[in-house]
């Protein structure tokens, strides 16, 4: 049902994973004013480029590992699909430890073809952004360049 709305960042060899430097502003914004809780986001756009994103309500279960609800997660993807673009990524931050993903993190991933940010505050005055690409059963860092283009 959903499967023209995930987007494929890392498909193309030739155009790399961006994100629109309004929109990585406004993360570091929100994750600085859920700290020490954790912070979570969609993010999405078109092809590899990322031009917007969502917040997420945490889901009031586990606070240590990053999970959504089911239905604010399904009116998040109604928005990304009624904007007429694609979900690209997810980001999450880590208050308190290195942007490392933790073994919760890979065991609740289930969208490989997407991108998977971790948002490292634990010296809020320097954070430390990554991203991550799921290949063969793990986390691989990658690579990304930030855009001044609005969309
Ligand atoms: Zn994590």
């Amino acid at each position: 049902m959903y499967i023209d709305l995930l987007g494929e960042p890392f498909a193309s060899k030739d155009t790399r994973l961006s994100i629109a430097r309004k929109v990585q502003k406004q993360l570091l914004a929100e994750a600085q004013a859920s700290w020490p809780h954790e912070y979570s986001a969609l993010l999405y756009g078109r092809g590899a480029s990322i031009c917007r994103h969502l917040a997420m309500p945490a889901s009031g279960h586990d606070r240590h590992s990053f999970s959504w609800d089911g239905p604010p997660f399904l009116q998040a993807l109604k928005q990304i699909r009624h904007s007429r673009m694609q979900w690209l990524g997810v980001l999450h931050s880590h208050p308190h430890t290195p942007p490392t993903p933790s073994s919760h993190d890979a065991a609740g991933w289930h969208y490989p073809s997407l991108s998977y940010w971790i948002l490292g505050m634990q010296t809020p005055a320097t954070p430390l952004w990554r991203v991550y690409q799921w290949v063969d059963g793990g986390f691989a860092v990658r690579s990304y360049t930030v855009s001044d283009d609005s969309e």
